[in-house]
């Protein structure tokens, strides 16, 4: 590598997934692979009508500089809505808008990180959060998530042995493997964190995504150590880049500040179009529809697995957001299965990039099931089924 650029770089990989979507963009493509939501439920017309209502109405306002924090009444509506769903007491003033949660994770690396230090995380873990904190050069440690949620028993005995300073977890419907943490593990986690003085990093993108069970509460509940990240991409539209922080006292000052550093702040105009389209729209309304979406094409996709999939094939059986995680047999590799499937024009993401380590997730995959139409996904699963055999009888 050329020695013009920081060190930093050399230890940031390029998203896999980036690249995969190049591939799966052809449209012959079946593809399971992005983590996109489906583009049939975006409130176009909606988000157009409150586009133009703030652009006639308040126009000057809405194309000015802004605040670091954000548009005010957007962030006494996220408050609102914490209080009504999960009896969390969040202040306006301890949120904080920012550009997606892509961008909280690295506000969050630069206010915490120094090279080396301990940022421990699920294994399988959130793609974009390892490549965010990379940057920063920490030390990654992995600890296994099980049915339940992550294994605590070895969380405690790992920060027993040396502390850290993060832990990051998607405790519901956990992206890639669709785990959801049970109540029980909730608890356990923020206890053991406060045992430890380790900073929680909540990151809850599918949070309202729920279509089967009972609604859980946050982590943050159970403990103010936490960091609790929220997006508009999974209820309104990723393409608004629109998600915030929730943090107290001091870790907020610096976030503050790095905030501005790095933007100023969100995109006013985004920020006023969303606000808008929640007083003009009944959002519930509106995540119900996306929650019955999803719902049926999760039992499309995982009753057409147990149908037509090899034995010995273990997947998870989310009861929210996004995604199946596929366990295939040992010694089989989801590498190998990715050219077959590829040149069978069927696209998911081999299950090796969401582990910090080499060589781990070698059998493993994930598959997206918000994006596809209901004909995909029943042709692009019996593709799958084709070519799982194929690799079997090899
Ligand atoms: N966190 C998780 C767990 C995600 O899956 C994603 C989107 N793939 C993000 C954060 C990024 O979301 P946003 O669009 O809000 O930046």
């Amino acid at each position: 590598m050329s020695t013009i650029f920081a060190d930093r770089m050399e230890n940031t990989r390029k998203s896999f997934i980036r690249e995969i979507l190049k591939v799966t963009q052809q449209p012959e493509v079946i593809s399971f692979a992005g983590g996109l939501p489906n583009p049939g439920l975006f409130p176009v017309d909606e988000v157009a009508a409150a586009a133009a209502k703030v652009l006639s109405e308040e126009g000057r306002n809405a194309l000015q500089y802004s605040t670091t924090e954000g548009y005010l009444p957007l962030r006494e509506f996220i408050a609102q809505r914490y209080l009504l769903k999960s009896g969390l007491k969040i202040d306006p003033d301890e949120i904080l808008i920012t550009n997606g949660s892509q961008q909280s994770i690295d506000l969050i690396g630069k206010v915490f990180l120094n090279k080396g230090d301990r940022v421990v995380i699920e294994s399988p873990g959130y793609l974009g959060a390892i490549q965010a904190f990379s940057i920063f050069e920490p030390e990654f440690v992995e600890v296994p998530l099980l049915e339940d949620g992550i294994d605590t028993d070895q969380l405690d005995r790992i920060l027993a042995g040396s502390s850290g300073k993060l832990f990051y977890t998607v405790p519901t419907f956990q992206n890639p493997s669709g785990i959801t943490y049970s109540r029980q593990k909730r608890e356990e986690t923020a206890k053991i964190l406060q045992r430890h003085n380790i900073v929680c990093v909540e990151d809850n993108a599918y949070w309202e995504l729920r279509f089967a069970g009972e609604d859980l509460p946050t982590i943050r509940n159970f403990s103010d150590n936490t960091i609790l990240l929220g997006s508009f991409s999974k209820i309104i539209a990723p393409g608004i880049r629109m998600g915030w922080i929730c943090a107290q006292g001091e870790t907020m000052e610096k976030l503050l500040i790095a905030k501005q550093a790095a933007d100023l702040h969100s995109n006013y105009l985004s920020q006023r179009i969303i606000y808008q389209y929640l007083l003009d729209n009944d959002i519930d309304e509106h995540i119900l529809k996306i929650k019955d979406a999803y719902g049926k094409r999760r039992d499309l996709m995982i009753g057409l697995m147990e149908e037509h999939f090899p034995e010995g094939i273990g997947y998870t059986k989310p009861e929210g957001g996004m995604f199946v995680w596929v366990t295939l047999p040992e010694g089989i590799s989801s590498m190998d299965l990715f050219e077959l499937a590829i040149k069978e024009n069927v696209a998911f993401v081999p299950g090796s990039p969401f582990y910090t380590r080499d060589g781990m997730g070698i059998n493993t995959l994930r598959l997206n099931f918000s994006n596809s139409d209901f004909d995909k996904i029943e042709e692009g699963i019996k593709r799958l089924a084709g070519c799982l055999r194929e690799l079997n009888s090899d």
